[in-house]
């Protein structure tokens, strides 16, 4: 093995157990399942949850429990020096996979000491060519971890799940290593957009915390989205196309001609940095009934506003232009950007900053296109910014992951409970953490 890719001997160390984790874990199909009528969505995370949950008290973490939606607790307690000051940290990751890719039976294959080149993979006609991921590009001498060509691999989250648990585990077993005490989370359901929605913040009781569930490495994130979503319900007049003649208003070609009227500039694929988007993505339609559902999204809420005007603005228009047809709207918010939380403790996210620097790594600022479990937790009162985990082309049969970078990213959660045990950090957390809880719970 290539131990210059390593970012640190810490680092070296971790990797065997990730890479044993992450194989585990990916084979367990935990893909979510959008309108769910219960928590988890779907059975396969449960299972994941119960196995978590043994193996956090088989590495030394006390009360580990899966609660009654499938949200996985459990308690690494500070180490006996410096003296323990009852505030906890907590460290979150997600068990579920993407909807948007196929997610049951993943094989997941290891491309030890990566030579640089197009990888081929045996199912699908799947390839990863470096030429077009410039991310893939210089990781040669990296370990590479991919699926087999037609799932995806689970790497979003499972990354970051296996990085906490391998951290977590560390520490249980060098109590010579200081850190608070440190809570952990394994959420259901974020892909769905509720991984945050049943999270008992009481129960959890950090005063912080972090979700690994970014990409590059060094990345860390504290500015996501502002979401909303819109579902656009289009009744027409259905008439047998025979005695159609000046009657029939079809849905269908209004859902068509309402989508194609929006600004193609202001699509995701055509939007980068800190552009929003309207993307429509679904569409269910017959003559009778159409429903599109879109997804809204900026970094600023003025910029949000004007998307949602311009998508009921155009429905509209083109609605009432066919008499007969009508036009129903929900428009409901998803999450709130975390910057203006997070700004509130600068201290949450300069820690992290701290622990990417102590791994021999730059940290880099960016924000998500895109929202995590810690947007909804800011919002709720847990300030809770976003670290890498490694994995890489999320959401699809192209998903990789780098060991190396799983290790860094599991070597800077070690460093992060370092950072948070020394004087400053933990007056931080005493006296303006865990008051900023309780103050936001209360009003
Ligand atoms: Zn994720």
């Amino acid at each position: 093995m290539d131990s210059a890719a390593y970012t640190s001997r810490l680092a070296e160390e971790l990797a065997p157990g990730i890479l044993d984790r992450l194989t585990r874990y990916v084979r367990i199909d935990t893909q979510s399942r959008r309108d769910r009528t219960s928590s988890p969505s779907t059975p396969g995370q449960l299972e994941l949850a119960r196995l978590l949950a043994e193996e956090l008290h088989t590495v030394g973490l006390i009360d580990a429990e899966v609660d009654d939606n499938g949200y996985v607790m459990a308690t690494l307690p500070a180490s006996p020096r410096p003296p323990a000051d009852g505030v906890a940290i907590g460290l979150i990751a997600h068990m579920d996979t993407s909807p948007d890719a196929p997610g049951a039976g993943v094989e997941p294959l290891v491309h030890r000491s990566y030579d640089g080149g197009v990888i081929r993979l045996p199912r699908g006609g799947t390839a990863l060519d470096p030429a077009r991921m410039p991310e893939l590009a210089d990781k040669a001498g990296h370990d590479i971890i991919t699926a087999s060509g037609d799932t995806l691999l689970g790497a979003d989250d499972k990354a970051g799940v296996a990085e906490v648990m391998s951290a977590v585990a560390h520490l249980a077993a060098h109590p010579e290593l200081p850190h608070p005490a440190l809570r952990v989370a394994f959420t259901p359901d974020e892909e769905i957009g509720l991984g945050a929605a049943l999270f008992d913040l009481d129960r959890f009781g950090a005063a912080c915390a972090y979700t690994l569930d970014g990409s590059s490495l060094g990345e860390l994130q504290d500015e996501s989205f502002s979401a909303l979503e819109a579902i656009l319900t289009i009744h027409g007049v259905d008439v047998h196309p025979g005695q159609a003649t000046g009657k029939l208003v079809s849905a269908l070609r209004l859902a068509a001609r309402i989508v194609a009227s929006l600004p193609e500039d202001l699509t995701p694929e055509r939007t980068a940095g800190r552009d929003g988007f309207i993307h429509p993505f679904e569409l269910n339609a017959t003559a009778g009934q159409a429903r599109i559902r879109a997804i809204l999204r900026d970094f600023d809420e003025d910029g949000l506003r004007a998307h949602a005007e311009l998508l009921e603005r155009t429905a509209r228009a083109i609605v009432d232009s066919a008499p007969g047809a009508r036009l129903e709207l929900d428009l409901h918010r998803q999450y709130s950007n975390m910057r203006g939380y997070l700004e509130r403790v600068p201290e949450v996210v300069a820690a992290a900053e701290e622990a990417i620097r102590a791994e021999g790594i730059e940290p880099m600022r960016n924000p998500i296109r895109g929202g995590t479990d810690g947007s909804l937790l800011s919002e709720m009162g847990l300030p809770t910014p976003n670290v890498f985990t490694g994995g890489h082309e999320y959401h699809s049969v192209r998903e990789w992951a780098s060991l190396q970078e799983m290790a860094a990213a599991a070597a800077v959660a070690i460093r992060l409970a370092e950072v948070w045990s020394r004087p400053k950090y933990a007056e931080v957390a005493r006296s303006r953490l865990t008051p900023l809880r309780s103050g936001i719970a209360s009003s």
